[in-house]
């Protein structure tokens, strides 16, 4: 039985993209995936783009996903936006606790608990980041750090909740670097992600969670990442800011 959730494909453009750059870069997307079905393609532009992509994916079946949030609907917040902005401009999906924002941005596990909630509140599916630094891999505290992120970010999260997640594995030793994890690394720590959403909702919550690798995904790596076992999608960063290999990328074959 193959009981694997639909994979997803997600690029995060961080800080890049000016308004004619992001239209050209979804044209390209939207004619490149046309007509993929088994798998979900979604793109995270910089909040000054998301209208433009979103205008220019109207009547495609790519998604749309905000960079980050803020956990309040509104106020006195400057600069931040809110949950329900995100979903009025067309966001589907909103990424979490990406490691820039933790590293550069005072992310911590609490604010990702916040953000998490209120973008269930406001119905956007939360793109949930977890990884440990290279210190913490070679002092061998990968998998204790990774416990502590998901037990402390998606705390009071339950069985419903947590199928519905994406989670998102992204090693900082591997993002921007050129270095990825080898699909044996990633899978070992994408089955402990899998049996720790276990035990905090239900095992066929777990299950049903997407967990996707992010760090140097490649076209030239992608197949090989994809038929690991619990490896259910990809969050893509440099790469995605070309037509050409994301669109490979959202092509892999396994
Ligand atoms: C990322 O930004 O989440 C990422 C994984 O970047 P890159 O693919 O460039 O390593």
């Amino acid at each position: 039985m193959d009981s694997k959730p639909t994979p997803l494909i997600a690029g995060n453009w961080k800080m890049h993209c000016s308004l004619s750059e992001a239209k050209a870069l979804v044209d390209g997307l939207k004619a490149g995936v046309a007509g993929l079905k088994d798998r979900q393609v979604l793109v995270g532009p910089p909040f000054t783009a998301l209208e433009t992509v979103a205008r220019t994916i109207a009547g495609s079946a790519i998604l749309l996903a905000g960079q980050d949030l803020h956990w309040e609907p509104k106020g006195a917040f400057t600069g931040a936006v809110s949950a329900p902005m995100l979903r009025d401009v067309g966001c589907t999906h909103v990424i979490i606790g990406h490691s820039e924002r933790r590293q550069f941005f005072g992310e911590t596990d609490e604010t990702v608990n916040k953000k998490i909630a209120a973008a269930q509140t406001a119905g956007l599916v939360p793109i949930v980041c977890v990884g440990e630094t290279l210190e913490q891999r070679e002092k061998n505290q990968t998998m204790t750090v990774i416990e502590q992120q998901l037990r402390r970010g998606l705390l009071g999260q339950k069985g419903d909740a947590i199928a519905a997640l994406v989670i998102a594995y992204e090693p900082v030793w591997a993002i921007g670097t050129g270095k990825v994890a080898t699909p044996e690394q990633a899978q070992e720590v994408h089955a402990t992600i899998r049996r720790i959403l276990g035990e905090l909702g239900a095992k066929e919550a777990a299950a049903a969670c997407r967990i996707l690798y992010g760090g140097s995904v490649k076209p030239d790596n992608i197949d090989e990442l994809m038929r690991q076992t619990d490896i259910d999608g990809a969050l893509v960063g440099g790469a995605s800011l070309q037509v050409e290999s994301f669109v490979r990328i959202a092509k892999f074959i396994v």
